[in-house]
């Protein structure tokens, strides 16, 4: 068990936001800038791609209402949602959570962006490899 549900279940305080039966939203600790959010589902499960369909959509159901609640209590006027998955993407907890990051003129998510060249006769192979391993 990680220490996300035990913040769910109360046995670990937080400064809870929102929760309903599927989510659970509360301030992060270690804030990159004021008002710096976490959205989880109460499933426990890692990263995202393990997430059912119904906590997945019971996250994309709020999640737009508890972004503009934090804008609204910080002020801020852009903002990040930051996702990792896995150790090699930065993910520390492993329990699905979504950041909401107000970005300020100094504080807030910094991002290296490194684009690559795009081939795009490997693009529309590797398209039609992601569309055949579509489930469902
Ligand atoms: P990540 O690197 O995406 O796994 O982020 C984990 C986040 O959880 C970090 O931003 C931490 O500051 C935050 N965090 C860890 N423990 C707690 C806690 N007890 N309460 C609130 N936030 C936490």
């Amino acid at each position: 068990m990680t220490i996300f549900s035990k913040i769910i279940k109360g046995e670990i305080p937080s400064h809870k936001i929102y929760e309903d039966d599927k989510v659970f939203a509360f301030l992060d600790i270690g804030p990159l800038s004021k008002g710096h959010t976490l959205v989880i589902p109460k499933e426990a499960v890692a990263t995202l791609d393990q997430l059912s369909d119904d906590s997945a959509a019971a996250i994309g159901r709020v999640l737009p209402r508890l972004c503009r609640a934090v804008m609204k209590a910080t002020g801020a006027k852009d903002f990040n949602i930051l996702q990792n998955n896995g150790a090699a993407a930065h993910q520390v907890v492993m329990h699905v959570h979504f950041h909401i990051i107000p970005k300020f003129n100094d504080t807030g998510l910094g991002i290296d962006w490194d684009p690559q060249q795009f081939d795009h006769t490997a693009g529309a192979q590797l398209a039609k490899q992601i569309v055949a391993s579509l489930e469902g």
